[in-house]
């Protein structure tokens, strides 16, 4: 697994430590850690050339406005956009997708249109279409997922009617890890006369995405886990739909001229970035991207396949321990959510964290999902590129800590001594 040993010291938080114990970050699915050259890229932004942009004309005012829109280029290459002005510079994924329900929906939606979602979607992907089919009479229609946590093709033909407007899907679920079939979901949607939105929140950051491949019609991510800060992400469309949509937000920076009872509005994408924008976020998500451009997408996806095996495997030694999503590595992402029997995931969290390793307990903003699970709340361990093995090792370590504590009788003894390097 070669590619951390070259990446990890180069997030100076990986070397931190916590409870006296170094720490071992395993929460990439709830953001991402930064690299040295991204934490010096926002230095570099407020410290040389912090102005406002498309107003000032003094030098730093140009300097951050060209930095601003070089971001965007860098933002639309990485996912193969036809042109930068498909990217409209949100807050995050939550925010590109409130941006497509209100500035889409509102508008375009009637009583008895549908929208289809899957059951795995984070909160972020189903409360906004919730309060648009609240004000539209729209209706919501759940494409289900089965024992393994994959979603059939079959159920999306069977869902499809002449009335389904809008398909809203997350391309890597971020408690299941499952990869679903946009691609193909997005071909059969479009065929049906539907739009397709991809909440890609958890696929941006990990695999090689191509917007044009996908076919979608939105796409949405954020920034902060891929390396880049918080605050800043994006919403992908194909232009026309930019053209087409009214405005989300109004006010400065988004008019072209203004009377007293009308406005009218600039082309997109600068039409739905109204007020001054998070002008430190883009330029440093440009060197985010810059960043996982130079190590290779390939090479990540390759990295967090290996380890996501590895994890897989080792987690399943342990007794009374269920993975909740596919078993077989090259379906689904790092993203892993498990149950313990007898033991509450707060409790398995709050051991670990003794151990210095960060995992995430709760419901992960999925809570139908765990409701479909039959579970109130999963412990999710979550990959990147900077992991490696022996943070998977610490984690079976840790847990062999939580059956010592909570259910000894279950302790196979290897957990401690018998494993990989430990
Ligand atoms: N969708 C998915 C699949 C996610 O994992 C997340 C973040 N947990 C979001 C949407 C929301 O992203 P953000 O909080 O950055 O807007």
């Amino acid at each position: 697994m070669g590619l951390s040993a070259r990446v990890r010291d180069e997030f100076p938080l990986l070397g931190q430590s916590a409870h006296g114990k170094p720490i071992v970050y395993l929460d990439s699915a709830a953001t991402s850690q930064k690299p040295r050259e991204v934490i010096d890229a926002l230095v570099r932004y407020y410290e040389e050339y912090n102005a406002n942009v498309h107003r000032g004309i003094y030098a730093i005012a140009e300097k951050a406005t060209l930095a601003y829109e070089e971001a965007r280029g860098k933002v639309a290459g990485f996912i193969n956009a036809r042109r930068p002005e498909e990217v409209v510079f949100t807050r995050g994924t939550t925010e590109a997708i409130n941006l497509v329900a209100y500035a889409w929906g509102l508008h375009s939606l009637r009583a008895g249109d549908e929208i289809i979602l899957t059951t795995m979607e984070h909160h972020s992907n189903l409360v906004p279409w919730q309060l648009i089919a609240g004000m539209t009479g729209a209706r919501l229609k759940f494409w289900d997922f089965d024992g393994e946590g994959k979603i059939s093709l079959e159920e999306l033909d069977r869902l499809l009617t002449g009335r389904t407007r809008m398909v809203a899907l997350a391309h890597q679920s971020n408690v299941l890890g499952t990869f679903n079939p946009v691609a193909e979901a997005a071909r059969r949607a479009r065929a049906a006369g539907a739009l397709v939105l991809v909440d890609a929140a958890q696929s941006v950051p990990h695999m090689p995405v191509d917007v044009q491949q996908l076919g979608a019609d939105f796409v949405a991510f954020s920034g902060h886990k891929m390396c880049g800060p918080t605050g800043i992400g994006a919403l992908w469309a194909r232009y026309e739909h930019l053209e087409a949509l009214q405005p989300f937000h109004g006010g400065g920076e988004m008019i072209m001229l203004v009377e007293l009872d009308r406005s009218t509005y600039k082309e997109p994408p600068w039409k739905f970035e109204a007020g001054t924008p998070n002008i430190a976020g883009a330029i440093v998500w440009g060197a985010a991207v810059d960043y996982l451009t130079r190590i290779g997408m390939e090479a990540i996806r390759a990295h967090e396949q290996q380890l996501t095996g590895y994890a897989l495997v080792q987690l399943q030694e342990i007794k009374g321990l269920r993975i909740h999503g596919p078993k077989n590595p090259a379906e689904r992402g790092g993203a892993i959510a498990f149950s313990m029997d007898g033991v509450h995931p707060h409790d398995i969290a709050q051991v670990l964290d003794q151990e210095g390793i960060c995992v995430r307990a709760g419901h992960h903003c999925t809570q139908p999902l765990h409701r479909r699970l039959g579970v109130a709340a999963t412990v999710r361990a979550s990959l990147y590129l900077y992991n490696t093995a022996d943070d998977i090792d610490a984690l079976v370590r840790g847990l062999d800590k939580v059956l010592a504590y909570f259910a000894p009788s279950r302790r196979s003894g290897v957990g401690a001594e018998g494993r990989r390097g430990a």
